[in-house]
């Protein structure tokens, strides 16, 4: 796993980061050849989010998102896009191509990976795919089981200073 990738995963709200961990290191042993997982964000702050939100509204660009702050589950830490590194130089976001010939699309690879911890990929969405975005389902917390997947659950529970929630 690549440093900025390590880094990315400390951003993560603190009860996902060893899995998150574990996953990206399942996938570096899956991938064997020229691509390489790296995530490309994790934690994003609101503010940060409501800045993404106004391109291609107030601001020039195209649309990236339908979230404005507090609406995407990278506000929360429980979500992260990833990209391949390729030749250790260049990302790629190509979702086909077999780059350890197994038979198998490295992306979809890193796919499964994710799902089998429970954790849902944009590419499933039905409308605004996000292949690139991967968020956790489901929580288990001292009260019980928390549905990430819905800011607007998540919204109304408290956060300290950085932005994670307190259960
Ligand atoms: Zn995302």
């Amino acid at each position: 796993m690549d440093k900025v990738t390590q880094e990315r995963i400390g951003s993560l709200h603190p009860l996902v980061r060893n899995e998150v961990t574990q996953i990206i290191s399942e996938i570096d042993k899956e991938l064997t050849g020229r691509a390489k997982v790296r995530i490309t964000q994790a934690l994003r702050t609101f503010e940060e989010q409501n800045n993404l939100y106004a391109q291609g509204r107030t601001k020039k660009g195209l649309k990236v998102t339908n979230a404005k702050g507090g609406q995407s589950i990278h506000n929360y830490g429980f979500a992260v896009d990833i990209a391949l590194i390729i030749d250790g130089k260049t990302a790629s976001w190509n979702m086909n191509t077999d780059w350890d010939d197994d038979g198998l699309a490295d992306w979809m690879e890193c796919v499964a990976i994710f799902k089998k911890y429970g954790w849902n990929w944009g590419g499933d969405w039905k409308s605004f795919k996000d292949g690139s975005h991967f968020e956790k389902e489901f929580l288990k917390t001292p009260t019980g089981k928390l549905k990430i997947n819905n800011w607007r659950e998540l919204i109304q529970i408290k956060q300290d200073q950085a932005g994670y929630i307190i259960f």
